[in-house]
Parts: C-alpha cells; structure tokens; sequence
C-alpha cells in the first residue's frame, strides 16, 4: 500500500477528529517526540501503543495529527454553521408571522368581546320594551273591555 492512498483513505472516510482506526479499534492522542515534529499532538490507533511505531504512517492503523483533524473539523463545520444560521433567520421571520397573528387574534377577540357585551345590552332594552309593549297592551285591553262594558250597560244590552 502506497503512502498516498493510506492519505487518501484518511481523507474520505475519517475527517476531521477521528473515534476509531482503520482496524477498529479506539484512538488516543499522543504527544510525537521527533525532531521534526517535538510535542507535536497525533491521533493514533490504540494497538500501537509502542512508541517507537508513533509515527510511522505505513502501517495501516490510523495516524493524524491533532491540528489536521481540527482543522478538517471546522472546515467542515462551516458549510452546517451557514445552513443553521440560515435557518435561523427563517425561524425568526416565522416567530414574527406567528406573533403578528396572535396579536390579530387578540385584538379579533377584544372586539368580539366587546361585540357580545353590546347585544347583551340590546337584549336587555329589547326585553324591557318588550315587557313595556305587553304591559301597556294589557292595560289598553283592559281599558277597552271596561268602555265596552260600560256601553253595554249605557246601551241595555
Ligand atoms: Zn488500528
């Protein structure tokens, strides 16, 4: 296996922070200790816990170094962070809709309100001047039965 498809497999199938190696197994962040590399931090696959294989990339298991994996992290977090923010600006504009609406709706049932107490108070005058015509009726009828008895009595009949 060449150097170059051991990067390109890396690439495809573990960006950014690696969880487990090629074989399996769990990673661990280690500390390089080269000269070319001193305190360097890496990601490297549990089994090779012998230093001495730290760095050496040709072996199948898994070795990144922490900054790569971060820096793959957040590259790839970037494209979700503008999808999200966008969604966000959607989500507010809908809160603002759905608030604007509920405030109509409010407002629509003040004025209902406002609307059932006025008939109560019409059906009340309605039922007074109801109860007024029926009185006043009543005495009419009265008023009449007792003229027309009078006549009859005027009259002899
Ligand atoms: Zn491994």
């Amino acid at each position: 296996m060449s150097s170059s498809s051991e990067t390109s497999v890396v690439a495809s199938s573990n960006r950014g922070v690696p969880s487990k190696c090629i074989c399996g197994a769990g990673v661990r962040i280690f500390t390089s200790r080269t000269k070319e590399n001193p305190g360097r931090p890496f990601f490297r696959c549990l089994t090779k816990r012998d230093p001495s294989s730290w760095t050496n990339k040709r072996d199948g298991h898994l070795f990144k170094w922490v900054e790569e994996a971060v820096y793959e992290e957040v590259e790839d977090a970037l494209p979700k962070l503008g999808l999200m923010a966008n969604e966000i600006v959607k989500t507010k504009s809908q809160v603002n809709q759905l608030t604007a609406a509920l405030l109509e709706l409010k407002e629509e049932a003040l004025w209902s309100k406002v609307e059932i107490r006025k008939f109560r108070t019409l059906l009340k005058v309605c039922f007074v001047c109801v109860v007024c015509i029926c009185v006043v009726s009543i005495g009419i009828a009265y008023l009449v039965i007792g003229k027309a008895q009078q006549m009859k009595f005027v009259l002899g009949y």
